[in-house]
């Protein structure tokens, strides 16, 4: 018997673990919902929610493919040799997963194959969470890439080169039953992500539509919040439910040529999968960016003001700043935002309220049913300028000007701020000049004066740091 754990690959489409075992004989599969331990991780309830009903699905998509899919509800992942010690008697050879990447995660999985030696089982393990695995490639002097740009050549090269191989589904087998276990079944979420769907199929149809009939566009339309013009898929690519090699085949094979045009809509779509990639394979790297250490390690002097009060308002979506207010309502009624907010409301935080970028990071992950270690962080210390490739200190979006920009007759604003839903054209990105709006907050700071004092902070950490 063959056993195939399920963790962040929730698929069977391209699923090298599914894939290997049943070539060998019979397989079951296994997973093992962890609350604890995911709470450990900040992961949002909504999240949670959606692994639990995705995990479900998956379980009638294996059955037609002859496969018992075990959900078994567990606590944290120092229970999970318990789950094993139960599984072992029905005469496991292998155990099969795909890697990830984060420290715990590692952790868990050194420990686990080391008992499993210890009892005569198998450990077979692949690494495909991106298009090319993390060290895959390198720099000339054989160091990770740091800076964006180059990295994009150079996996592009190689996509030139190579493509990316894309598995079939695996062939049926034979019908396997188990017999029952004494383990805890998994239970049920609490439907909070019932709006997102996550049966196989569906999300297969969604990326090909996405593909044929909206990438074309996504150039143009992509940094507007109010337009429905990026994918939407990033909850799925987070869990594995889409795997990136699905969604990068698939895009190769329906926008053609125009994926070769350095400005096309496919190709900018191509390019936000290769962050994707960037981020994990600097993860892979720099693994201390998981005990929350900035990257540039200059940065950790930075004396941020953290102001309780202020970080509130910025969670409440009460600042009295439309753009960064509606976007922090997205987040916090449906479980994820825009990525053109998800850099001003960072901006936001760090760079007009002096706060912490970790405390940032943190609330996203509570809140974000993408919630993803590698991008968050990565996009956190993008904006808070400490990371890889970060935006230059000094560069401090501007909350008013990127409203007019990005949400020109305020339609986004007003769909998440009913205060806001009669204010008048000329006042939606600054309300306080208009005398009718009164329920919506005051400024909480003032953008100017803010930003000198962000430029203050950066170079006093600087100097401290000769
Ligand atoms: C502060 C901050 C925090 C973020 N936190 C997360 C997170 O926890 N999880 C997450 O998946 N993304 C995160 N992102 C990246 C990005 O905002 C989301 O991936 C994107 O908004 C998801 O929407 P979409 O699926 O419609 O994306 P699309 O625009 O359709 O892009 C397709 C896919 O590319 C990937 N992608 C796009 N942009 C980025 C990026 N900048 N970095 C890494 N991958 C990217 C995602 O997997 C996304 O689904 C964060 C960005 C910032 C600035």
């Amino acid at each position: 018997m063959q056993l195939v754990w399920f963790r962040s690959d929730l698929r069977t489409y391209d699923n090298a673990a599914l894939l290997a075992a049943m070539e060998q004989g019979p397989t079951m599969a296994l997973f093992v919902a962890c609350p604890k331990s995911w709470q450990q991780h900040d992961m949002a309830p909504m999240k949670q929610d959606l692994i639990r009903r995705r995990a479900e699905a998956l379980k009638l998509e294996l059955a037609a493919l002859g496969v018992p899919l075990l959900l078994v509800e567990g606590t944290d992942y120092r229970a999970l040799q318990s789950v094993f010690t139960a599984l072992l008697p029905l005469g496991i050879d292998t155990v099969y997963s795909e890697q990830e990447y984060e420290l715990r995660e590692q952790q868990r999985d050194q420990m686990l194959q080391q008992w499993l030696a210890e009892q005569g089982v198998g450990w077979w393990q692949c690494d495909r969470q991106c298009g090319f695995a993390p060290g895959s490639f390198v720099t000339g002097s054989g160091a990770m890439y740091q800076v964006f740009t180059p990295f994009k050549k150079r996996w592009l090269q190689r996509f030139a080169e190579q493509g990316v191989t894309v598995l079939p589904r695996p062939k049926a087998q034979p019908t396997l039953r188990i017999p029952s276990l004494a383990l805890a079944v998994m239970q049920p979420g609490d439907h909070s992500s019932a709006a997102w769907p996550v049966v196989q199929d569906t999300l297969l149809s969604q990326l090909r539509n996405y593909c044929q009939q909206r990438v074309q566009d996504y150039q143009k339309r992509r940094d507007f919040p109010a337009l429905d013009a990026t994918s939407r898929l990033s909850p799925y690519l987070a869990l594995g439910a889409l795997s990136v090699r699905q969604c990068i085949a698939r895009l190769q094979f329906e926008a053609g040529d125009s994926l070769q045009q350095a400005d096309s809509g496919a190709s900018v779509w191509l390019s936000e999968l290769i962050w994707r990639d960037f981020y994990k394979h600097v993860l892979v790297a720099w693994p201390d960016l998981i005990k929350h250490q900035p990257f540039q390690a200059d940065t950790a002097a930075i004396r941020w003001r953290n102001d309780p009060a202020l970080f509130q308002a910025w969670c409440d979506g009460k600042t009295g700043y439309p753009l960064v207010d509606a976007a922090m309502q997205q987040l916090n009624q449906s479980g994820w935002m825009h990525n053109r907010l998800r850099m001003v409301v960072a901006s936001f935080l760090v760079k007009d309220l002096h706060i912490d970028w970790r405390w940032g990071e943190r609330y996203f992950m509570s809140k974000l049913i993408d919630g993803d270690f590698a991008a968050n962080n990565g996009g956190w210390q993008w904006a808070a300028s400490t990371g890889t490739d970060a935006a230059p200190y000094f560069r401090i979006f501007n909350p008013v000007s990127q409203s007019e920009r990005f949400d020109p007759d305020g339609a986004f604003i007003r769909t998440w701020l009913p205060a806001l839903a009669a204010c008048p054209a000329k006042h939606i990105h600054w309300p306080h000049s208009d005398t009718m709006v009164k329920s919506y907050p005051k400024p909480v700071v003032d953008h100017a004066q803010a930003r000198q004092v962000t430029l203050a902070l950066f170079q006093q950490a600087r100097q401290q740091n000769g």
